[in-house]
């Protein structure tokens, strides 16, 4: 990988910790023996909620046969409407930590609040700040008073300085195990829930030595788009994709339009795979540092 490009980061970059700048060589997370930003992408899957021991329990193992290595969930669900499922709370971490025990994929799952951080902190491999929280400075911060991973998604009308600047309070508080999320943003155009943004990632990865993975579920909207939009971020230099999956996506109590069944990602891993083998053989194609 060439470092050159350090020369030319924008003002804004200089002096902060996420910059390359600061650290020329890619930030690694590790998680047991899964890499995040180290070579190949990580496949993160399962549904948007935790809705019942059940579910999660079906869906870590059938995730974990078809080649995911951690399982995603929403406990604390950030809604819309109030009067829409807000997630299981306390009862869907203790139900996604017996998902880990069961199939061995650690998890990830949002915090919406600060007051909560310590409490999802207990049952969480890595927490998620979620797009409508990428601005919540006093969350930032808390959750870089941990030592533990933090998903921190785009915020969906954030700059590229916008979202850099909010991964630079976690490090600024000595929790330098942030990978970023591009989550689609808003934009005029209307036929999907969100445009990806998939310029922002070689321009992050140019910029910043932070892992940068896509969410092309929250990023479309429509589980038609999820498999084109997984290997276009791949392509781009995603280190990861983090994807909606339930068992019967039809009667998922959140985001069902963009979820995906088991069975269409059971093929897309397959694409995927395919896909990463081919971008290893033509690196020096695809690797956008
Ligand atoms: C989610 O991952 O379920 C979620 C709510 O994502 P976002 O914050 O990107 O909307
Ligand atoms: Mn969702």
């Amino acid at each position: 990988m060439s470092h050159s490009a350090t020369a030319h980061l924008p003002g804004w970059a200089a002096n902060t910790l996420f910059s390359r700048q600061h650290q020329p060589a890619d930030t690694v997370v590790a998680l047991g023996d899964i890499r995040i930003g180290g070579g190949r992408p990580v496949i993160i899957a399962g549904p948007c909620s935790v809705e019942s021991e059940a579910q999660i329990l079906e869906t870590a193992h059938l995730l974990r046969t078809h080649g995911a290595q951690m399982l995603r969930g929403g406990a604390f669900k950030p809604r819309t409407s109030p009067y829409s499922f807000q997630g299981l709370g306390q009862k869907g971490l203790e139900l996604l930590a017996m998902a880990r025990s069961a199939s061995g994929l650690p998890v990830v799952t949002e915090v919406m609040d600060t007051a909560d951080v310590g409490l999802v902190a207990e049952y969480a491999d890595v927490l998620q700040i979620g797009s409508r929280n990428m601005q919540n400075f006093p969350l930032l911060k808390a959750v870089g008073r941990l030592r533990k991973p933090v998903l921190l998604k785009r915020g969906m009308a954030a700059t590229l300085e916008e979202f850099l600047m909010s991964a630079e309070y976690i490090l600024a508080e000595g929790n330098f195990q942030v990978i970023l999320c591009e989550r689609g943003i808003r934009t005029f155009s209307d036929y999907a829930r969100n445009t990806l943004d998939l310029n922002i990632v070689p321009a992050v990865r140019r910029i910043s030595h932070l892992p940068i993975i896509v969410d092309p579920s929250h990023g479309t909207g429509h589980r038609e788009l999820v498999t084109p939009m997984s290997l276009a971020a791949l392509a781009c230099g995603a280190q990861g994709l983090i994807i909606e999956t339930h068992p019967r996506p039809d009667t998922a109590l959140s985001d069902a339009g963009q979820t995906i069944s088991i069975e269409h990602f059971a093929q897309l891993m397959e694409q995927i795979n395919h896909f990463v083998a081919w971008q290893q053989h033509y690196a020096d194609i695809t690797d956008p540092t």
